[in-house]
């Protein structure tokens, strides 16, 4: 474990990662929906427009058909030459009578083959322009329309604003194009086509829509909005759960009863030494007065005896005092059994309660372990107890230098049989005068320190059958090592034994 920078970085990151992957999800499924809708609204329309345009091409049809019917009219009294003013599509009328040829040639070839098809046929098609002729063989007199295609689109029934729409709407026969409508045609993005012949034999014009959606009309509005909101949303999150974390945190520091205990014990020292002083004071009087009363001429030795009583009671409530604060000073009872621990897990838990120190304080932080667990034999409590007091020593040490100076290493190792966590910091070390007593109960070289913590740790550790043990770095610093026995692990013979079972 390493606080840097670096680890900061790491740690804000996967929030940037989950942030960004999340926006681009919820943006692919915005565009995506439009995308779709945009789809549905072109095919509609498309649909629309083939129908509109269908019905048109059949009324065609129809009046060439009537035409027919109406015969034989007079040359004075036809109706056909009233037909441009009725309908805005069609141009001009021809009517052939009997022999008589066309006034357009390229009529005749279209009557043979309505005469044949029995049905109107095309001629002197020009799509560019958007005129035809359609022919109607019939007896005695044949009849030709020349159509207008710019008129035959029913503007006022159109489903879309022809100048601004989108999409691309022609009609499309022999190679030949007729722009209905002319869209916008970009490179790029998406395209959605329709064709379908228009429903009139005579008159087989594909409608060809076509509809290019670009990058730029995606809603990238709604997506930064979307982004946005989620950004909000996880910082809330992240919030929430660094909440949870510190409140746990203070829960498991609470736990292992550091704070409490320490705070307790200030109150406790300042209280003992009230109540020690009072007996004490008391006996130094019952004492004085004793001697005065044998030095009297003759000696009052009833009084006297009183007087050393007196003593001797006040001497007994101190020492029940002392024996009160031994007995709250004891620490947890090592009854319960001992199991096997990681050493390595104890470590990381420590580490992770303090981890707010640790980088408030700029400290680096090493740890060197085995990639196997080294198991000991312990009390799981009593373990972090001991690596959480090592810790909090080595922090209050490094207080001491600057702050690019301040580092921390941990290992965890084993060798012969037992497990050993070395906690080594880059403080001042241990003065050489201080290092026999640092395990003496009240050894404090803090203004404000208890010196209970190193005396705990070992009581704690001789207890698991361990040791610990102080010195001082040859480079800088004081190096703690804390030993205790390897859970001892199940031989080949044993494993094998309860696997046949
Ligand atoms: P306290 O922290 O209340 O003084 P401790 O028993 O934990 O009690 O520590 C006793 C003394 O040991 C400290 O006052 C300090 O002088 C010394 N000590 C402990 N850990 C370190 C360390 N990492 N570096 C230097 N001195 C230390």
């Amino acid at each position: 474990m390493r606080t840097t920078p670096l680890a900061a970085f790491r740690h804000h990151g996967l929030w940037l990662l989950v942030w960004c992957v999340l926006s681009l999800a919820g943006a692919a499924l915005v565009g995506r929906s439009e995308l779709a809708r945009q789809q549905s609204t072109f095919e509609t329309d498309a649909r629309i427009t083939h129908r509109l345009l269908s019905q048109r091409v059949v009324q065609h049809d129809a009046i060439l058909a009537t035409l027919a019917l109406l015969q034989p009219a007079t040359d004075a009294s036809a109706p056909e030459r009233r037909l441009p003013a009725l309908y805005s599509q069609i141009l001009a009328v021809e009517r052939r009578d009997g022999g008589a040829p066309w006034a357009v040639p390229a009529l005749d070839t279209a009557e043979t083959l309505s005469r044949a098809l029995r049905r109107p046929a095309l001629a002197g098609l020009d799509l560019a322009a958007g005129r035809f002729w359609l022919v109607l063989a019939a007896e005695p007199a044949s009849f030709a329309l020349q159509m207008d295609l710019k008129a035959v689109v029913p503007w006022a029934e159109w489903p879309m604003a022809a100048d601004t729409s989108p999409v691309r709407v022609t009609l499309e026969h022999a190679s030949q194009t007729f722009v209905v409508q002319p869209g916008r045609m970009r490179a790029g993005g998406w395209q959605y086509d329709f064709r379908k012949p228009l429903a009139s034999d005579s008159q087989p014009f594909d409608v060809v829509a076509t509809r290019q959606i670009g990058w730029g009309e995606l809603p990238w509005l709604t997506m930064a909005v979307q982004a946005v909101i989620l950004a909000g949303g996880l910082a809330g999150l992240r919030t929430v759960l660094r909440q949870r974390e510190q409140r746990r945190r203070a829960e498991e520091l609470l736990r292992l009863g550091q704070v409490a205990r320490l705070n307790a014990m200030g109150e406790l020292a300042a209280g003992m030494a009230h109540e020690i002083n009072q007996p004490l004071t008391a006996l130094l009087a019952s004492t004085q007065a004793c001697e005065r009363l044998l030095d009297d001429e003759p000696p009052d030795l009833p009084l006297a005896r009183v007087a050393a009583e007196q003593a001797a009671r006040q001497a007994r409530r101190a020492a029940d005092v002392v024996g009160r604060l031994r007995r709250t000073v004891e620490q947890p009872d090592l009854r319960a059994p001992l199991r096997p621990v990681d050493l390595r897990q104890s470590v990381r838990a420590a580490l992770h309660l303090l981890a707010p120190e640790l980088q408030a304080r700029q400290i680096r932080t090493d740890m060197e372990a085995a990639g196997a667990p080294v198991t000991v034999l312990a009390d799981a409590v009593a373990l972090e107890q001991i690596v959480h007091n090592l810790l909090v020593n080595a922090l209050q040490a490094l207080e001491q230098v600057p702050q690019g100076q301040r580092a921390l290493v941990l290992s965890v190792g084993e060798s012969g049989g037992t497990g050993a966590l070395t906690v080594r910091d880059s403080g001042p070390g241990v003065a050489a005068e201080a290092l026999p007593r640092l395990f003496e109960p009240f050894f404090t070289t803090r203004p404000g320190g208890l010196g209970l913590g190193l005396n705990l740790c070992e009581t704690l550790a001789g207890r698991m059958g361990g040791q610990l043990i102080a010195a001082n770095h040859p480079s800088r610093g004081a190096v703690f090592t804390l030993t205790l026995p390897l859970a001892t692990p199940l031989g080949d013979g044993a494993a094998n034994a309860l696997n046949t079972h």
